[in-house]
């Protein structure tokens, strides 16, 4: 039975697509060759930047996906067989170090709890060690675990890379954080930042994205490995005159100038960041009133973007996932791989707003209460609307 009104997409990404972005999109196709869409890549590359932090790289965009982004990362500015640090704390970092590896290179893949950060620590220990035989070429960083909800101190990582005087190059994952948690490329000095179109930035998925130090740059231009249609050289050389060496996925870049105008020229990146901390403030709020936990081990590292909730012992995740789905029409993240069964993950980004959240966080209540969880019903919704009522009321027997 299909269920009336809106889909509630709470998935960690993709995320929802303003009608705005749609509109924007639908349109006829233009000559990828033509003026119009010369414009159109010289407006969108300037944007970009200020939602990467930077001033100093180069913004490359791709028709792919975060996987794409990197695959193109890695073979830019590593030769095969170099080295690299990477650190396994959920789904997705294990999987950048398995792309590094699967592309030939030699990979240090250090294990960590999935729930925790990555300690900065963890990192400037690894790089004291290196015996500089083959030093590491790279340390591998995901600045938001879209699997376990973790965001990491990517500022402390790069002073710990600084403390342990070794020049690795820094290549950092923002799929599920950039236009949701500031990114900061240059102030991270960061070597390249990569993302993907369908999250903070409320697009399809489609696109991935890149921004390049010059460090990285350099690199790309006399090593790297052997490579193609990922090769930045030849985009960042036609993006001067706002073209691409292939067909580029048009109609979505007309969308990313749409999401663009939304996010830097309208709402402001400072209020988008604002937003989602408030939104995310709300989630956990509710988390904690059901007594449920949060997979994220330190409230430090609570992510943003997005709430890993772990289910009470004998219960199935799966199970409030279908409920909810099948039900409420409303879709929630599954536990990926090791903790699948075990968590359920509520998307807290991209155009979103406090009425969506409360109605996310009633339909999670009655799918955990029909999916045999006990929890209060309302308490959830209750304890965000507290924190999102500027004036909140006492509740009787609320203190
Ligand atoms: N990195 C992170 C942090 C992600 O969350 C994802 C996907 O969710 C990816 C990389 C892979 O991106 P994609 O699925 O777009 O290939």
């Amino acid at each position: 039975m299909s269920i009336s009104g809106r889909h509630f997409l709470q998935i960690p990404g993709p995320t929802n697509v303003p009608d705005r972005i749609l509109r924007a999109m639908d349109r006829p196709v233009v000559d990828h060759r033509g003026p119009e869409f010369a414009e159109l890549t010289k407006e969108i590359l300037p944007l970009l930047k200020e939602v990467f932090g930077t001033h100093e790289g180069t913004v490359v965009i791709y028709p792919s996906s975060g996987t794409g982004a990197w695959e193109a990362a890695l073979v830019n500015v590593l030769s095969p067989g170099e080295r690299i640090l990477a650190f396994n704390y959920g789904h997705f970092s294990e999987l950048f170090a398995r792309t590094a590896r699967n592309l030939g290179y030699d990979v240090e893949e250090v294990p960590l709890r999935w729930g925790q950060e990555l300690p900065a620590e963890e990192v400037e220990a690894h790089l004291r060690a290196d015996d500089g035989e083959n030093p590491y070429a790279a340390v591998l960083v995901v600045h938001n675990e879209t699997s376990t909800g973790v965001t990491s101190d990517v500022g402390a990582i790069r002073d710990a890379i600084d403390a342990a005087g070794h020049d690795a190059l820094l290549i950092v994952d923002t799929v599920s954080s950039l236009a949701s948690i500031e990114v900061k490329h240059d102030e991270w000095r960061a070597d390249v930042t990569l993302t993907g179109s369908q999250k903070g930035l409320m697009l399809p998925p489609g696109l991935a994205l890149l921004c390049v130090s010059p460090r990285a740059l350099e690199r790309g231009t006399e090593g790297g490995a052997p490579r193609n249609f990922f090769d930045w050289r030849p985009i960042i050389r036609d993006n001067e005159a706002g073209f691409f060496p292939y067909t580029p996925a048009t109609l979505l870049l007309f969308g990313l100038r749409e999401a663009l105008k939304m996010l830097v020229e309208e709402e402001g990146l400072s209020n988008v960041y604002a937003r989602h901390r408030s939104l995310a403030e709300g989630v956990r709020a509710a988390v904690e009133a059901w007594g449920l936990r949060n997979l994220c081990e330190k409230p430090e590292f609570y992510s943003n973007t997005l709430t890993a909730v772990v289910v009470p012992e004998g219960a199935d995740s799966d199970e409030v996932i279908r409920v909810a789905r099948e039900r409420f029409g409303l879709a929630l993240g599954v536990g990926l791989s090791r903790i699948k069964g075990r968590v359920f993950r509520i998307g807290h980004l991209g155009a979103l707003n406090e009425l969506e959240v409360l109605g996310t966080l009633g339909g999670v209540e009655m799918a955990l209460i029909e999916s045999g969880v006990p929890v209060e019903l309302g308490s959830g919704v209750r304890a965000a609307q507290q924190l999102f009522t500027r004036k909140p009321t006492e509740v009787a027997g609320d203190q």
